[in-house]
């Protein structure tokens, strides 16, 4: 999502809002986190949704879940979150480049930088494209770690028929702002592992069981009252709004065609996406402009994109200086496809007129420089 976060309606959060006060009952999993963890439950099929102050914890909880120590390979194409949220608990992510189709990580890509320290792979829905989790999963039970999903932009999407969620030992999904559903701030924990739920439950509260004994060191991860009301509040236009995504990527598509150098992005096998990003490459020798350019040139008529994601994480300190540990091989894909992306505006409050002109932005900057050149 390039633009305004989709909101609620205003009469129906203010009524969850009314509830939670009403109910005198605003932390510590009360009736409306329930409530969400269960509706998301009935939406993903899984056994178990844990709902947590934002994905990048999630990320945590699910390595602290698993015992996590050592290395993890990730992509270096990704949110930096990904890479952090391991840093910051002191794992190592090691990264690994991407297929150009789907841009995930591969069995291909991941296995060369598997080793004795290698404790989880990581891989990440990158706009919503599922990679390929059967060969994934073949490859972590072969080395016997967990496959974590960081789905973080997936939700509502699905997998040969099947929602995310439900893959790997777990999966993180965003509920952040910027997110297709958000509490403001928000994440889920999502597993058919009932020990590993039963971690993590304890664990976004300072370790505690269900009768409220300390049984483990935890955190604080805890999502309020008032965020499980706003992402209630939203819930419901998830599948309304992916329609409306849908056919705007169709219209930039249509569009875009013909627009030399420029060609919109399609979502890769087997996912079905929510479109919540729409991500053009830009061939710069081909466009006669670079992706940078027309970026900067579209700002400049107030039409906000954003190259995402650029540079790789593996481009970014520390991880860059420390290049030895965290890049042992190469990352071309990485780097190629991070100096063409750019994405689009889109979501609720973008309307079809809107994607027109912006589209008709983009063909006339092209043109210009195509006659410049
Ligand atoms: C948004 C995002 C995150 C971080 O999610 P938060 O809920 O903001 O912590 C992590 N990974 C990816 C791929 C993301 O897009």
């Amino acid at each position: 999502m390039v633009g305004r976060p989709n909101l609620p309606q205003l009469d129906v959060l203010t009524a969850l809002i009314r509830e939670a006060l009403d109910n005198g009952w605003l932390s510590n999993q009360g009736p409306l986190l329930r409530r969400l963890e269960h509706e998301l439950g009935a939406v993903l099929g899984a056994a178990h949704v844990i709902a947590v102050v934002n994905a990048t914890t999630a990320i945590q909880l699910v390595a602290k879940a698993c015992e996590l120590a050592g290395e993890v390979v990730v992509p270096s194409f990704t949110f930096p979150a990904t890479a952090q949220a391991f840093t910051w608990i002191g794992l190592t992510p090691v990264f690994a480049d991407i297929e150009l189709n789907s841009a995930t990580v591969t069995a291909a890509t991941v296995e060369p930088l598997i080793t004795d320290r290698t404790s989880a792979i990581c891989a990440v829905a990158t706009w919503g494209n599922v990679g390929p989790l059967e060969e994934l999963s073949a490859l972590a039970s072969d080395y016997g770690i967990p496959l974590i999903l960081d789905s973080a932009q997936a939700l509502g999407v699905t997998y040969h028929g099947r929602q995310v969620g439900t893959f790997g030992t777990a999966e993180v999904i965003s509920l952040h702002a910027t997110k297709i559903v958000s509490a403001c701030e928000g994440g889920l924990v999502v597993t058919n592992d009932d020990a590993i739920a039963e971690r993590v439950r304890a664990m976004r509260s300072f370790g505690t069981n269900p009768s409220g004994k300390f049984t483990t060191v935890g955190t604080n991860a805890k999502m309020h009252e008032i965020s499980a009301a706003m992402a209630l509040a939203v819930l419901p236009s998830l599948g309304p709004v992916i329609a409306a995504n849908r056919r705007k990527h169709t219209l930039y598509r249509e569009y875009l065609t013909g627009v030399s150098g420029v060609v919109v992005r399609e979502p890769s096998d087997g996912t079905a996406s929510n479109y919540h990003y729409v991500v053009i490459e830009v061939d710069s020798a081909v466009a006669g402009i670079g992706r940078d350019e027309l970026c900067e040139r579209l700002a400049a008529r107030n039409i906000h994109t954003k190259p995402y994601f650029a540079p790789g994480c593996h481009a970014l300190e520390p991880y860059r200086t420390e290049s030895a540990i965290h890049s042992p091989k190469p990352l071309p894909n990485t780097e190629s496809l991070a100096a063409r992306v750019l994405c689009l505006p889109t979501g609720p409050a973008v309307t079809d007129t809107d994607v027109a002109s912006v589209a008709h932005t983009i063909a006339s900057i092209v043109a210009l420089a195509g006659r410049a050149a």
